[in-house]
């Protein structure tokens, strides 16, 4: 039975690494800090969903709103179901209310 030569076994070279972290200066400054949740800014659409459409052909105003792909506000008169779709895009008007029929 030999007794163990390696330097690396002296248990007062093991106690240093040991002793350093011990005094608390040791910052674990490379691990990365928590992903944040996704952040998906809603549009401040929500006033902004709906047309006031004036329907000539039957005289009652009725809302139109947004389609889901946000590219459009259709609707149809309330009485007679006619159709009514005002794009939405670049160059348009900021008029929300609307006379169609
Ligand atoms: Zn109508």
């Amino acid at each position: 039975m030999a007794a163990p030569a390696s330097p690396f076994l002296d248990p007062r070279a093991a106690a240093r690494p040991q002793t350093t972290m011990s005094t608390g200066q040791y910052l674990d400054i490379a691990s990365p800090a928590p992903t944040p949740p996704a952040i998906v800014p809603e549009p401040r659409t929500e006033s902004n969903r709906f047309l006031g459409v004036q329907f000539e052909c039957c005289g009652v105003y009725s809302r139109i709103y947004m389609n889901r792909a946000r590219d459009a506000y259709v609707g149809h008169c309330p009485r007679c179901a006619q159709r009514v779709q005002f794009q939405i895009g670049h160059g348009g008007t900021d008029s929300r209310f609307f006379t169609v029929g």
